[in-house]
């Protein structure tokens, strides 16, 4: 395993880590779960991501319970969680001083741990002023329940404004933005967060690798029952993934399946390897249902000496055209929304 500093920081984490999203509590049980972890860990996984949104608590609570179990030494690991989607109630959610020190604590006994490795602020949150929750994190890493914190899903303008806003008050501010980022999913690790990475060093750990499965192949012919789009409570995402652009996507993750049958490798691990191959991803959070997934995942990296300058060119000759259509799709649908709204005035 690969160990990459997270940004600026003296952190190293393996280039692959693994995650709690839909898997933990929804598809796998307390023994399942722990297999997974166990696994990872002696594979050289040394950070574990989770959220206080996940199935309410229960994931973070599942994790706690895996590795505590496991016994495994407490500085042979990360864990991080994520603060934001808490409750239904006006206080139990987003970035408010309020909200961000309760989460903290909430994560804190339902993992079973000290500190945290890394806290994220999930989502930006327009209600709280950044300066609120710049100072409210900055407390937490004073008072040693927090090493590092950090963004997920923020526009790059927040990220700046809270580094910023740190720096002129002398207190800790945000080290690692959590975006997606997938062979479907470029612009916003490759374009927009390039000069936070570059100037002001910016760790990047990044989600959903496979587009929730879609980059192993799994719906080129339809829904597979069990799969993640199949589960009730996820039609959310079922109608996100496979909405009008699914076409367009499936269509390159079939072009790329070629890529990945001339590598003699799955569709999944020259996903993920492609991921890791981008020098500016400290590390790739992995998403697995079964152990059989999570071996196969984290067996992707034996590829990287493969990645010559003609594969990265086929791939990016196909996902380029994705990323184009992308801006096409959205373009049609940006002046069809513009025609519809001329016409009601
Ligand atoms: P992926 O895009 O890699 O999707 C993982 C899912 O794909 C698995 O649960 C499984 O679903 C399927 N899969 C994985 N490997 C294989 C394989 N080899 N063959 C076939 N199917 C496979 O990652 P996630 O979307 O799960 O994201 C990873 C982590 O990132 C999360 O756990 C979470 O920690 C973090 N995250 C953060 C977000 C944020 O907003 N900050 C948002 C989303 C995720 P199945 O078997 O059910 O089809």
């Amino acid at each position: 395993m690969e160990y990459r500093r997270l940004g600026n920081t003296g952190l190293k984490l393996s280039v692959l880590s693994f995650g709690t999203w839909i898997t933990f509590v929804n598809q796998l049980n307390e023994a399942e779960a722990r297999e997974l972890v166990a696994h990872a860990h002696g594979e050289g996984v040394n950070f574990f991501d989770t959220a206080e949104g996940y199935m309410d608590g229960e994931a973070e609570a599942m994790l706690g319970s895996a590795l505590a179990k496991l016994a495994l030494v407490r500085d042979s690991y990360c864990v991080s969680s994520k603060v934001f989607w808490g409750g239904d109630l006006p206080t139990q959610k987003g970035l408010s001083r309020k909200h961000v020190v309760e989460a903290c604590h909430n994560a804190l006994k339902r993992l079973q741990v000290d500190y945290l490795d890394i806290y994220y602020c999930h989502r930006p949150d327009p209600e709280t002023p950044i300066f609120e929750t710049v100072r409210a994190m900055h407390d937490l890493i004073c008072q040693g329940k927090v090493l590092y914190w950090g963004t997920s899903e923020w526009h790059p303008w927040q990220i700046r404004k809270a580094i910023s806003l740190a720096r002129r008050h002398g207190l800790y501010g945000p080290v690692v933005e959590q975006p997606e980022y997938n062979l479907l999913c470029r612009h916003k690790v490759e374009l927009k967060l390039k000069s936070l990475v570059s100037r002001h060093g910016l760790g990047m750990t990044t989600w959903s690798p496979l587009a929730s499965g879609l980059l192993t192949g799994k719906y080129n012919q339809g829904v597979p029952p069990s799969s993640r789009l199949s589960i009730e409570g996820n039609e959310w995402l079922r109608q996100q993934k496979l909405s009008s652009e699914a076409e367009v996507h499936l269509n390159k993750v079939r072009a790329l399946s070629e890529v990945a049958n001339q590598l003699g490798c799955s569709m999944a691990q020259l996903s993920i390897a492609w991921c890791v191959n981008n020098p500016a991803v400290t590390s790739v959070i992995l998403g697995a249902s079964t152990l059989e997934q999570l071996k196969q995942n984290i067996a992707a990296t034996a590829l990287l000496p493969r990645f010559e300058p003609g594969v990265i060119d086929q791939i990016n000759t196909i996902t380029q055209a994705t990323f184009l259509s992308n801006l096409k799709t959205r373009a049609e649908i940006f002046r069809a929304d513009l025609g519809a709204r001329r016409r009601q005035a």
